[in-house]
């Protein structure tokens, strides 16, 4: 092939403009993430060779080397694993296939101290290599095509690059930094040793530097030319646990989540028995942006006896810990194991739930011993892991335990197990109550008796929330009670005064609630008396069964049709020892002050009303009066 000019595409050239002007911090990172590059071509070339063995023409060992020469003012980077044709160094090097581009360079674009390290988070990683060059030079050839077949590509970061055809004998690919102005300092044995062991120790084929000794003459070491491994060359997460220190776990974390923030939590544990693997798994301390993407693939990668297999395998946890990252290598699953495969596996599903039940373990040591962290995890990951209680049934109770709400005693943070704890003598339910904001629960008229009794009742404004509860009816064998369904039974909580009191009460008010009952027919499937009330005259209350009212608008929002419509017409209940209510009795606009009632019940809720001028019509009259 003739020497060809082309333009990077033209996302390509954003990312090169912001990273030559705007990266100042981190930049050694560059050699991390060509190393990183090195490595997943010799996983690549190990993954192929599965099935083609005479990929590795005899050349068996996969290695990484790095090395400088002064006098170029230049960095090589080589690796011998599966190359590059020519097409591939068009389209790799000069077209990004990810998206979350668009994401990266807003988020570049926010940030006030640009840090190199967002770079690798969006597999943009090659292009780091023009934070410190002005040029970038790539020889390769793939594995398998003749030695006549290599390529150079070659570019200034700029608009544009160059490829060519190019003789390369040797299989695998050549990255050649030639430094900017400014940029001596990695022209050092000790500092670009120091990068690699930094960033690259985990890496798990040899990294492979140049040798010094000590000359007297010079008086300093110099370089030689015999090659040692600078690396362990050990995954990490084979390594045995006290052997590894908590910077190395952190470090680890960046380079799988390519987080620029420590993680909130980690756990590393090697299973045997009928199927043995190992795992390495972590909780992000913060949300990525694409949370709410269930289809998002999972940050877990497989390894198969310490050979890279996948990225993000989706069937290795369940889709509600898709926060997690981290590594997961087995022992027993064949090397070729593909995607189809995986979701089938019996000891996949073995590695899915013993991995599930470690993150759960993981959190609940948190959750028990560090409540700041765990208040911190549940604002950023608390939605998703509801999901898990509708989804995940064997692990519904430890999920349950692990939820936080905010209730009426507590801005936020209420457990479960807290609640009870805090039970009243007497109390049998755990009382809760959904809403569409913390405004509208907290001021809600369904929560006036529970006050007044000192009894704590959770609130519920997520919109996952109502979708949980159809899934989960107790917990720790008390049932869970919608204060805004049924009547109220508070049980024992009510002394026997109390509840003749009520009794004569109805009873007295039963003629009102007959012409009520008629005059709201099209509206309330009930009127009934309450206990439920303290300071306000009614409030709308669904039967035990049917659907909240919250739920009904949730699914009005979203385009879907109420089922049973009619059938899930509400139920007013008035409290007949409020002035207005025991005023109805004899006035002679009770139509209008049943409908009012019945309006301003659905409004303290959160609800909306039909016709809302024919109300203001009705309280008009009643002000003009
Ligand atoms: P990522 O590594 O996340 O895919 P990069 O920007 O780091 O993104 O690299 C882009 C692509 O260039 C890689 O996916 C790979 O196809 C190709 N590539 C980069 N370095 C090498 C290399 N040393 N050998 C073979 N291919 C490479
Ligand atoms: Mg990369």
């Amino acid at each position: 092939m003739e020497k060809q000019t082309l333009s990077f595409q033209a996302e390509v050239k954003q990312i090169l403009h912001l990273v030559t002007h705007s990266l100042y911090s981190n930049k050694e990172i560059f050699l991390r993430e060509l190393v990183s590059n090195a490595s997943d071509a010799c996983d690549k070339l190990r993954f192929e060779a599965l099935d083609a063995p005479s990929l590795y023409e005899d050349v068996p060992t996969l290695e990484v080397r790095v090395w400088y020469d002064e006098a170029a003012r230049t960095i090589t980077i080589r690796d011998n694993g599966i190359g590059l044709s020519a097409d591939e160094a068009v389209a790799h090097l000069g077209t990004i296939a990810k998206s979350g581009t668009r994401e990266f360079m807003a988020r570049l674009e926010g940030e006030q101290k640009k840090d190199a390290n967002l770079i690798g988070q969006f597999g943009v990683g090659f292009y780091s290599g023009f934070i410190v060059a002005d040029r970038i030079t790539v020889e390769s050839r793939r594995a398998g095509l003749k030695p006549e077949e290599g390529v150079r590509w070659s570019s200034e970061g700029t608009g544009e690059f160059e490829v060519e055809t190019l003789t390369r004998p040797a299989r695998g690919t050549d990255v050649i930094l030639h430094l900017r102005e400014g940029e001596e300092e990695f022209l050092s044995l000790w500092k670009l040793k120091s990068i690699v062991g930094k960033y690259s120790d985990h890496i798990s084929l040899p990294i492979l530097m140049r040798k010094q000794r000590w000359d007297d003459e010079k008086k300093a070491q110099v370089d030689t030319d015999e090659w040692e491994t600078v690396n362990k060359a050990a995954a990490l997460w084979t390594r045995p646990k006290s052997d590894i220190t908590d910077a190395q776990y952190q470090e680890f974390y960046k380079q799988v989540s390519y987080d620029s923030e420590p993680p909130l939590a980690y756990t590393h544990n090697r299973v045997e028995g009928r199927t043995e693997y190992t795992q390495l798994l972590y909780v992000p301390a913060k949300a990525p942006f694409d949370l709410w993407n269930r289809d998002k693939r999972g940050g877990v990668k497989l390894y198969v006896k310490r050979v890279f297999i996948m990225d993000d395998a989706e069937a290795l946890m369940p889709v509600y810990l898709r926060f997690v990252k981290g590594v997961i290598d087995s022992a027993d699953l064949p090397l070729n194991v593909s995607r189809e495969l995986l979701q089938e596996s019996r000891d996949v599903k073995a590695i899915r739930e013993g991995s599930t039940k470690r993150v759960l373990s993981m959190l609940e040591d948190v959750a028990e011993n560090q409540k700041d962290k765990y208040a911190a995890f549940w604002k950023q990951f608390g939605a998703v892991l509801k999901e898990g209680v509708g989804e995940d049934h064997q692990n519904q109770e430890r999920l349950a335990k692990l939820l936080r709400f905010a209730s009426t005693s507590a801005e936020e943070g209420v457990g479960f197990e807290d609640y009870v704890k805090r039970m009243k003598e007497g109390q049998e339910a755990i009382y809760y109550l959904t809403a569409d904001s913390l405004a509208t629960a907290r001021s809600s008229p369904q929560l006036e008796i529970f006050r007044k009794k000192g009894i704590e009742v959770l609130l519920l404004v997520d919109r996952v929330d109502e979708w949980m509860l159809s899934h989960l009816f107790e917990f720790d064998g008390k049932p869970l009670q919608s204060v805004a369904k049924g009547g109220v039974d508070l049980g024992k909580l009510q002394d026997e005064a109390e509840k003749k009191h009520a009794e004569e009460t109805a009873e007295a008010f039963k003629p009102v609630l007959e012409r009520l009952k008629a005059a709201l027919q099209d509206r309330a499937k009930d009127v009934r008396t309450t206990m439920r009330l303290v300071d306000s005259p009614a409030c709308i209350v669904v039967d035990e069964g049917d659907m909240s009212s919250h739920l009904a608008r949730l699914l009005k929002q979203s385009g879907q049709a109420t089922p049973g419509l009619g059938a899930g017409k509400p139920i007013l209940e008035v409290n007949p020892e409020h002035p207005l209510v025991k005023r109805l009795d004899g006035d002679a606009r009770f139509d209008d002050l049943a409908q009012i009632l019945f309006d301003q019940a659905l409004l303290a809720e959160g609800g909306q009303l039909e016709d809302p001028a024919a109300y203001v019509g009705r309280v008009n009259r009643l002000l003009v009066a």
